[in-house]
């Protein structure tokens, strides 16, 4: 009798996913942990204060008591924390997206025996943008995965793999919508510790749409070996020959750009990893450093690992993003694409008066915001009310929106 309630369900092999086309491809349903899909996946139930209290402890709505409803604070942008950092590695790794601080975490957990194994992605061996997730067990297995693959990334598809090697301490290195289902999951897995290290994650792909992208936007799409939005406003492509070609956000062709994200990443709001540990990016910092947000201990646990090959300074806030989103919301509805010379001034006046540091950072988020409310308001109509976060609502709330 219990044999045939107990088989575990099978991973969808068919390719329909249960949140149909909003589904981020974070490879849950890959495995038989499918079978909790409806309470785990981040399309089909958002559930970031549950997740934060269990988590961290507390959630970004419980530390709020007390504020008047419409204020804004950091916690709604940056989510729980307990510090800040500026830093980069003083000794890079070539290859790496930034300076290779995931990649140095990832290696010295395993090399200190703080963890057994380590989630993250590797890249196909015939195509640098395709992911291949694995269960790295060596230090060398994590460094051959530096780098973005800036493609949806089915990670916990190796979920089944953690089960079967009986490991018991694990860090996953992930983006947001696989951190949210592997958290509601987390009891389920047996370890006794899960560290997570995430990074900030917006405007993912498919590979198809990668392609699209970088046939639009850059000079020689064959030769680019990883891109990044950056902090001065441009779009950085590295060519394999080195050279870095660099095109203003202003100067993007939005109308041919408009449906190249993935309808997961127009809906998402969790851009900056809530629910990791330590998350590792760079928005929040001056170009050339990373910026680190330490959630809690294990967060804390991690940091110290690579703590002294860090130069570090304090987090910096400069100047005022709202202008400059509330012409953004507008000029990105109408679908304007300036000249490439104008786009280029625009680009160069506002590095020097814009945004900078975490003001930079509320900047790419208030502008991710309130685009993918919109896209949720006019496509998904139905899930507007309990898809979209307090937290994003507030940061929405500041700015006007087309009535329609
Ligand atoms: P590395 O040492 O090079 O390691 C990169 C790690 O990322 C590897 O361990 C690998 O396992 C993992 N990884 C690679 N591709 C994926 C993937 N598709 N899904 C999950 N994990 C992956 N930061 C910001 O501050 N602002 C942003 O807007 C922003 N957008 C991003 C968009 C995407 C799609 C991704 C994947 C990351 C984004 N980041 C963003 C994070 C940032 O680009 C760097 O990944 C981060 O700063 C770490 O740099 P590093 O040199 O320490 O990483
Ligand atoms: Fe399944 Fe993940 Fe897709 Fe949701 S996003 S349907 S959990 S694979
Ligand atoms: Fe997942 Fe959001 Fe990144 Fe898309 S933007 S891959 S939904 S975390």
């Amino acid at each position: 009798m219990g044999s045939r309630s107990s088989r575990p369900a099978r991973p969808i092999r068919s390719g329909h996913y249960p949140a149909k086309e909003l589904c981020s491809q974070c490879g849950l349903c890959d495995t038989h942990y499918v079978a909790q899909v409806k309470e785990a996946c981040a399309f089909l139930k958002q559930q970031f204060t549950e997740l934060e209290e269990q988590t961290h402890g507390r959630s970004r709505e419980s530390v709020r008591t007390g504020s008047p409803t419409s204020e804004v604070s950091d916690t709604d942008y940056f989510g729980i924390y307990e510090e800040m950092f500026t830093a980069r590695k003083r000794d890079p790794i070539e290859g790496a997206q930034w300076t290779g601080i995931v990649s140095s975490i990832g290696m010295k957990a395993l090399n200190t025996g703080l963890v057994e194994g380590v989630v993250c992605v590797q890249a196909d061996a015939q195509d640098r943008f395709k992911p291949q997730p694995i269960l790295a067990r060596t230090p060398e297995e994590v460094l051959a995965a530096r780098v973005n693959k800036p493609t949806l990334s089915p990670n916990l598809s190796v979920l089944e793999q953690v089960e079967q090697s009986g490991l018991k301490r694990l860090l996953v290195i992930g983006v947001g919508c696989q951190i949210q289902a592997l958290r509601a999951v987390e009891k389920r897995l047996g370890l006794e510790k899960l560290y997570v290290l995430g990074t900030p994650c917006v405007d993912n792909v498919s590979r198809a749409g990668l392609q699209k992208f970088l046939e639009t936007t850059s000079r020689s799409p064959d030769t680019v070996v990883h891109y990044e939005f950056m902090q001065d406003f441009r779009v950085h492509f590295k060519h394999e020959d080195g050279s870095v070609e660099k095109v203003p956000f202003f100067g993007l062709n939005t109308k041919q750009l408009k449906d190249v994200f993935a309808p997961s990443c127009l809906s998402c709001f969790d851009y900056v990893n809530a629910l990791a540990d330590l998350v590792v990016g760079y928005m929040g910092s001056p170009l050339g450093w990373q910026w680190l947000v330490v959630r809690n201990r294990r967060g804390r646990e991690l940091l110290e690992l690579v703590w002294e090959d860090l130069e570090t300074q304090p987090v910096v806030s400069k100047g005022s993003r709202q202008a400059a989103v509330q012409q953004g919301i507008q000029a990105y509805d109408q679908a304007m694409t300036l000249p490439m010379w104008l786009a280029h001034l625009m680009g160069a006046v506002i590095e020097r008066i814009g945004p900078q540091g975490l003001e930079y950072a509320r900047f790419s988020i208030d502008s991710h915001f309130t685009r993918n409310y919109l896209y949720v308001r006019r496509h998904y109509p139905e899930k507007l009310e309990h898809h979209v976060p307090a937290f994003a609502r507030r940061i929405v709330g500041q700015y006007r929106l087309p009535k329609t």
